[in-house]
């Protein structure tokens, strides 16, 4: 028998405790998944266009026979001889551009982006000799006690740690200003490190912002940052636990759209998570084996989960399924049909401000027309939960970003089409003028 939403309300506060938090005025209870879709106890269907672990499709059946088969015949860890860890690792190596490929860079594995995120601050610290963290204003980076201490987006009760500087995101300047604004931000967090009398360690940064509001445009404009913390000793970690694996179409890599075949940006560490096994818990990072060199010195590392004979073979089954299906091309074409759905809105419901994005991650700005502000963004998070709340009973999902709470966060399976698209803009249509007749 299914418990009624108020039952199961109960016993998850009653057995889970405090710390946890539901999606939706009406919390969903999902069943079933295939492809884009949720299905709720009832049988009825949710259009997922938030969800960008499931990135090949809910339980997507080539992932789930090589979990099942690699299960029923072993499954160790990585202190034992086996292909598959080294399969990865190389397939993983071959998407980095040079001087992190093959000979020059090396793939580590763990459960979760947090834990791989915390292994590439540990290889940061050991290489530098420096402690210091530099992060963008509302980031998030993970759950352990250095990452939840460099997750501003948290919130205020989440004390950041010592060694953590935050740097504005000028999100919404000029496209020409952006770059160097966060470039000057970004030395003078050196700087206040300094005062502190810490070196940094690191520039972490998630190459499409999307806990900030999701920046994507000008491509480049991370870089003169890049630099920066370089000349100062640090090292630049891409966290691509958000935009890896073809999501924003361009590139396989977020960081990789920021550089040219001239010049290619090339990270330190690069970190990578969620969608790598598409709700399995595969993570891990790439890291240049200069930068590496000291931690393997000093360390050794073993993870009793990560790189395991089933976590390889689902990764494995996502590369398959994401090359086999061209689904990087797949983002890009459906990206750009889905943002100019989302403008073509904009130009009939004024609460619609800017539209951005790169391939399938998209943040929509929801604003209060009536009033104006000096960056022309007048955010309206009230008006964002009742958009989000009133997707979701009409059954499409997504969330809300950025530290006003006010930006649609839109970063659907990869395996979406352009009649989703069609379905999600013409949802949310409906949403925005029903709220407006009812205004
Ligand atoms: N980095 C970023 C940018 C993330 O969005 C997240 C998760 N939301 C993490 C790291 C942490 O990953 P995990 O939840 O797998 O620990």
């Amino acid at each position: 028998m299914t418990l009624s939403t108020p039952e199961l309300l109960d016993r998850r506060a009653r057995l889970l405790g405090p710390a946890y938090r539901l999606f939706y005025e009406q919390p969903l209870h999902p069943v079933r998944g295939e492809g884009v879709w949720l299905f709720d106890a009832d049988g009825r269907r949710y259009l997922d266009a938030y969800n960008n672990v499931a990135s090949v499709g809910h339980c997507r059946p080539e992932v789930v026979q090589a979990i099942a088969a690699q299960a029923a015949v072993l499954n160790t860890h990585t202190r034992y001889l086996h292909e598959g860890v080294l399969a990865l690792a190389e397939r993983l190596l071959a998407t980095m551009p040079a001087g992190l490929q093959a000979g020059d860079g090396h793939a580590m594995f763990t459960c979760t982006g947090s834990e791989a995120n915390d292994l590439a601050l540990r290889i940061a610290q050991a290489h530098t000799g420096g402690t210091g963290l530099i992060i963008t204003q509302w980031a998030y980076h993970g759950v352990t006690a250095p990452l939840a201490g460099a997750s501003p987006s948290l919130g205020p009760q989440q004390p950041l740690g010592s060694n953590v500087v935050t740097v504005p995101l000028p999100l919404r300047a000029p496209h020409s200003e952006i770059g160097p604004r966060f470039a000057e931000g970004v030395r003078q967090a050196i700087a206040t490190l300094a005062q502190r009398g810490l070196r940094p360690a690191a520039l972490l940064l998630d190459t499409v912002c999307s806990s900030d509001g999701v920046l994507t445009h000008p491509a480049g404009w991370l870089n003169e940052a890049v630099n920066s913390v370089r000349a100062a000793g640090g090292v630049f970690i891409a966290d691509e636990v958000q935009p890896g694996f073809g999501r924003t179409g361009e590139a396989f890599w977020g960081f990789a759209r920021h550089g040219t075949p001239a010049a290619p940006l090339v990270p330190d560490i690069v970190t990578m998570g969620k969608p790598m096994g598409n709700g399995h818990p595969v993570a891990g990072l790439v890291a240049r084996a200069e930068v590496l060199a000291a931690f393997g010195r000093q360390c050794r590392y073993f993870n009793t989960f990560g790189g395991n004979p089933v976590a390889m073979a689902a990764a494995n089954a996502v590369l398959d399924v994401i090359e086999r299906e061209g689904l990087q091309a797949n983002a890009l074409h459906t990206g750009v049909v889905l943002r100019q759905r989302l403008a073509a809105l904009g130009r009939r419901h004024a609460a619609i401000g800017a539209v951005r994005g790169a391939g399938q991650f998209i943040g929509l700005d929801l604003v209060d027309a009536t009033q104006g502000r000096d960056d022309g963004f007048a955010p309206a998070p009230a008006l964002t939960q009742r958009v989000v709340n009133g997707l979701r009973q009409r059954g499409v999902l997504i969330s809300a970003t950025g530290p006003e709470a006010s930006t649609l966060k839109i970063r659907p399976p990869l395996v979406f089409t352009e009649a989703h698209a069609a379905l999600l803009a013409d949802t949310l249509d409906a949403v925005l003028t029903e709220l407006e007749n009812a205004a």
